[in-house]
């Protein structure tokens, strides 16, 4: 499904899929944000990679280490791809960290004692500029939701994209922000407040989130709300008492 020039969701909601992957199509390659929880969704990602005639995938980005957004990494690695992701990823991928597990997900087909390990060909160590198949990328390392995630920005025809992995996702009809999930083992509510103030100053055109919809305009409100509704809330969940 294709949502602007040059980027596609290739996996999620639309595909009876929990788990939005990105491709971003550049000069230079073709970047994937995530790969998908199992073969199935795999096999979604290549057919829709296929059907939009995108090609071969060039550069994997992880947002974070929950098994849901990396399993098929090494499926896009042994394709050719190289896997781009911070240092604590790597460690996880690498190892088959208890850092990948998922606990809310229902069924642990995908467990990690079945997860294909393999290591980052590049692996971004500080904040700052990254360049990624000839396009800059604002990288961040973010450590509330899960350690070593990475939460990015690019510029596209004029408007900022957030790339937000678990960091913020959209409820229905954009009508507030919802926190990540809260059940990782190293799981840091003051630290993930501490990045919801830093980030909440930022007023992204778009925000393309790894899990729920996508928010193509008015996105600047999301990362103040998601802040606002945090400072409100109480205990370890940073989310008010509200359904998703
Ligand atoms: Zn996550």
């Amino acid at each position: 499904m294709q949502i602007c020039k040059n980027i596609y969701m290739v996996c999620g909601e639309p595909f009876s899929s929990m788990d939005n992957v990105y491709a971003i199509k550049t000069s230079e390659g073709l970047i994937l944000v995530d790969t998908g929880t199992d073969a199935r969704e795999y096999e979604v990602i290549m057919e829709n990679l296929a059907y939009w005639g995108l090609g071969t995938v060039t550069h994997v980005i992880l947002t974070h280490a929950h098994i849901n957004h990396c399993f098929n990494a090494k499926r896009f690695q042994d394709g050719g791809a190289k896997i781009i992701c911070s240092r604590a990823v790597d460690e996880a991928i690498s190892s088959a960290s208890d850092r990948l597990i998922d606990y809310h997900n229902r069924e642990l087909e995908y467990n990690v004692k079945t997860f294909p390990k393999c290591s980052a060909d590049i692996i971004v160590e500080n904040d700052g500029d990254f360049e990624i198949a000839g396009l800059h990328f604002d990288m961040n390392i973010i450590n509330g939701h899960s350690k070593g995630g990475l939460l990015f920005f690019c510029m596209l025809e004029g408007r900022q994209i957030m790339f937000a992995g678990d960091f913020i996702h959209i409820s229905p009809f954009n009508r507030h922000a919802i926190i990540g999930w809260e059940g990782d083992l190293e799981y840091d509510d003051a630290v993930y407040l501490e990045e919801l103030k830093r980030f909440s100053t930022y007023e992204p055109d778009m925000i393309l989130s790894g899990h729920h919809q996508l928010c193509m305009r008015d996105a600047w409100q999301i990362p103040k709300n998601a802040y606002v509704r945090a400072c409100s809330s109480k205990h370890r969940s940073l989310n008010p008492n509200v359904p998703y």
